[in-house]
């Protein structure tokens, strides 16, 4: 999970290199705001807590465009060069575990980010 702000200027995502649960937590590392300048403009936003936001980090994005790319040439690789069927099976099941992890994992993520964004300052 990423800790961000929007650009007043350019609406460019900054992100904060912060570790929190929820706003009132943040607020107890950082205090009732934080100045970020804009990598982008060069403009710099004082941010209140209220104004911070969570998103899912790029990595994890990431993995799960991963993990559905691996699936279809998985699938696709088996059902071309291979005639045994438990072979087949046993991948399908391999992946489909892999699979139920990641989406776990993500929906967790997602989790803790709307906890993030529901909670106030
Ligand atoms: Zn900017």
């Amino acid at each position: 999970m990423i800790v961000y702000g929007v650009c007043k200027s350019c609406h460019n995502h900054l992100s904060l290199n912060v570790l929190a649960g929820t706003r009132p937590e943040l607020s107890k590392q950082i205090g009732a705001s934080i100045s970020k300048k804009c990598s982008r403009c060069g403009v710099t936003t004082t941010f209140t807590i209220n104004q911070l936001k969570a998103k899912l980090s790029k990595r994890i994005r990431h993995a799960v465009l991963e993990v559905a790319i691996v699936g279809v040439v998985v699938l696709l690789a088996s059902y071309y060069f291979l005639t045994n069927t438990t072979y087949i099976a046993s991948i399908t099941a391999l992946y489909s575990l892999l699979a139920i992890g990641y989406v776990w994992y993500t929906r967790r993520n997602f989790q803790v980010i709307d906890t993030f964004n529901r909670s106030k300052a």
